[in-house]
């Protein structure tokens, strides 16, 4: 007897692909476990998810990744490829996770991923946070007080750990949301002011769309034309930032006295400077290469009043 005329015997379509098909749709249901019994299983586990899956093979960061000088854990921890990007790590110790989990966030080939404590997920985006520590600048000092940045890390979203006095917190934000860099802040006085956010050991992101699963090159909100256009504008962006890094070597070249914009020996006039200054302004590109250029300008200005007077 033919499968077709089971299928008919049985109701099901004639077609076998169409059977197939109908088969795919049909949902197999899991029994129920016992959370409490695999919990404990699970109690030394970690689930990793990269976001980005295109170069580099969850296998290879699975080998990776306890090796010397990135986790330096060989034989204490085994990884399993899960699929769908999704790894496991089982560690023999706890501290040795704990240690793991701490170190966050974690990177391969500087595209970041998720790491998270097993809990009982089904959903296939399971890990979907990262562990940031987020600097803040922006904020008068006599604001750095818990409130204050409890009231700015709650706006990105899950507050782990404060610390007012250096303006930096922990927070644990959702991956598959664009990076927030810049937020409005309201003082009790009425004014309105922006605090920039620097995210620690941030890695490879899309500059147009701030997700991390990307960069630029292949940002599905670009057209190709677009993709182009950015690149040519990132690349005069980082001879901009340059400049504005070494403002003394780049303005006189030729000046053998000016060596270090920091430290150096010689010193510009102030138009000179202030030329520097509006052009470190302009070239506002991310906000974490701006705060260090202008950091970088700021000592320079005040190494070279301390030095031309
Ligand atoms: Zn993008």
């Amino acid at each position: 007897m033919s499968q077709q005329s089971g299928a008919v015997r049985r109701g099901g379509s004639s077609n076998p692909t169409r059977r197939t098909l109908d088969l795919e749709e049909e949902i197999i249901n899991i029994p129920d476990c016992d959370i409490s019994v695999v919990a404990e299983q699970f109690k030394l586990t970690v689930i990793g998810r990269m976001f980005h899956r295109e170069e580099r093979s969850t296998e290879a960061l699975i080998n990776l990744l306890p090796k010397p000088k990135i986790w330096d854990m060989e034989g204490r921890t085994q990884g399993t490829n899960l699929g769908n990007g999704q790894f496991q790590f089982d560690f023999d110790h706890e501290e040795d996770m704990n240690k793991i989990l701490a170190k966050r966030p974690w990177h391969f080939n500087r595209w970041m991923f998720s790491l998270e404590k097993w809990e009982p997920f089904t959903r296939e985006d399971f890990p979907n946070t990262m562990v940031f520590w987020v600097v803040v600048t922006g904020i008068p000092v006599h604001f750095w007080n818990i409130p204050t940045f409890t009231e700015i890390g709650k706006a990105l979203e899950t507050i782990i750990k404060i610390e007012a006095k250096k303006a930096k917190f922990q927070v644990s934000i959702k991956a598959d949301s664009p990076l927030q860099f810049e937020r409005k802040v309201g003082f009790p006085n009425g004014d309105v002011g922006i605090a920039h956010l620097t995210y620690e050991g941030l890695q490879r992101y899309c500059f147009t769309c701030k997700l991390l699963s990307h960069e630029e090159g292949t940002c599905p909100e670009l057209t190709e034309e677009q993709r182009e256009e950015k690149k040519h504008q990132r690349a005069e962006q980082a001879k901009q930032d340059i400049l504005t890094t070494y403002p003394a070597t780049f303005l006189r070249p030729a000046n053998r006295e000016i060596t270090d914009p920091l430290k150096g020996i010689g010193r510009l006039p102030p138009c000179q400077l202030d030329d520097v200054r509006s052009r470190a302004l302009v070239t506002r590109t991310e906000n974490h290469r701006r705060d260090s250029s202008a950091r970088n300008l700021e000592s320079y200005n005040r190494s070279y009043e301390r030095r031309g007077r």
